[in-house]
């Protein structure tokens, strides 16, 4: 069996260091491994539509921005197919049937669902569309025969959903459609990066951010006010490294590469943990080790992204020729679908001649 990617981003801002941690440096890792036959990568317009469609201005501004941070973070069009996700009518055509075999009850049960109704103040009027995204995200990952999903935790009941519906289709149409596993960060803290204000998820909607893009001098800032521990006062009090941001932030990106280049006192973040929480270590030595580290990793891709937005007609192109491709994939899909669902009326020659026989006299 074919080893095939599906994955993608909702074009609602730019994107910011957990997109990085969490997917975007797995997905150029398998991209480059050579281990997978296509690599199908996806801006998830029409999905952020489904909670923002008052303001499609932003929507369409934000496809350039994502297409631009993927480029720049070293995915490659002559190896992934990069497009955009309205652009494949065939995955609407999916969902409206994938609508059949899922409950209203086992969507109500979603864990993001709940969370993400909650974050928006959705309690009391959900938008449908919002309501059904995890049976569109299932059309998504199924009509490319997707087999691995590169994503951060917060997607994992979405898989979960997928792997039900492909479940159900094959059992009642017949074996036609491919059950997806869904490839986590082997990093417990790159699962679910917190925001910059500590809040549980850094999200494009929370504003809590280190954008891929962002300036030297911002990214400093915003290490500089990061959140660490509140009862961690003075420099000589025990501190605690659960919880605190710039640990967690520690663990997602730094190398014992870093700890050699900039702060050599210690050989690894173990002995940095271990002093901080003896007492005698200052947050701010740890936050200006943080920026060194995120400016050594951010550098490199805000430059490419500089060269990138000198040819933007190129970048539509990348994504116009990646939107056909993709589209003639999910076509192939559909059909099989529509003949396994027998709606494939006028390809099917027994089903004419059947009814021939019926109304003979
Ligand atoms: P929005 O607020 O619009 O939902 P978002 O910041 O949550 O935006 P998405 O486009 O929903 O970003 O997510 C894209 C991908 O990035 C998904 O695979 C998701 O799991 C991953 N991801 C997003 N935020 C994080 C994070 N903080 N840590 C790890 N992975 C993340
Ligand atoms: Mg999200």
């Amino acid at each position: 069996m074919s080893k095939i990617i599906l994955t993608g981003d909702r074009p609602t801002g730019r994107l910011h260091v957990g997109h990085y941690v969490g997917s975007l440096k797995r997905r150029v890792q398998l991209q480059n491994s050579g281990e997978y036959d296509k690599v199908f990568i996806m801006i998830a317009d029409a999905q952020a539509l489904t909670d923002n469609a008052d303001n499609p201005e932003k929507i369409r501004q934000n496809i350039i921005e994502v297409a631009l941070d993927y480029m720049a973070c070293g995915l490659d069009p002559a190896k992934s197919t990069l497009f955009i996700q309205s652009q494949i009518p065939e995955l609407t055509e999916l969902s409206f049937y994938y609508m059949n075999l899922v409950t209203v009850s086992r969507l109500q049960r979603n864990p993001t669902v709940k969370a993400e109704i909650q974050m928006r103040n959705f309690e009391t009027s959900i938008p449908v569309g919002f309501f059904t995204y995890p049976i569109s995200q299932a059309s998504d990952i199924t009509a490319f025969k997707a087999t691995t999903v590169p994503v951060g935790e917060d997607q994992a009941p979405m898989i979960e959903q997928t792997r039900e519906i492909v479940h159900k289709f094959n059992s009642v149409y017949g074996e036609t459609l491919v059950e997806p596993q869904i490839l986590l960060p082997d990093n417990s803290a790159c699962m679910r990066l917190p925001g910059t204000d500590g809040k549980a998820k850094m999200s494009k909607s929370l504003g809590n951010c280190i954008y891929l893009a962002e300036d030297p001098g911002d990214i400093k800032t915003k290490v500089m006010s990061m959140f660490t521990d509140p009862n961690h006062i003075r420099v000589e009090d025990p501190g605690c490294c659960e919880g605190n941001t710039v640990f967690t932030y520690l663990e997602a990106f730094s190398t014992p590469e870093h700890f050699a280049e900039y702060l050599p006192d210690y050989k690894d973040l173990d002995e940095l943990k271990a002093h901080y929480r003896r007492g005698g270590l200052g947050d701010v030595k740890v936050k200006k080790f943080l920026n060194n580290v995120l400016q050594e990793e951010l550098g490199p891709i805000r430059e490419r992204r500089q060269e990138l937005q000198k040819d933007i007609p190129y970048i539509y192109e990348v994504l116009k020729k990646g939107s056909e491709v993709a589209r003639e994939a999910a076509a192939q899909t559909l059909s099989e679908v529509r003949r396994a669902m027998k709606i494939n009326y006028f390809e099917d020659e027994a089903l004419i001649s059947s009814q021939v026989e019926k109304y003979k006299v």
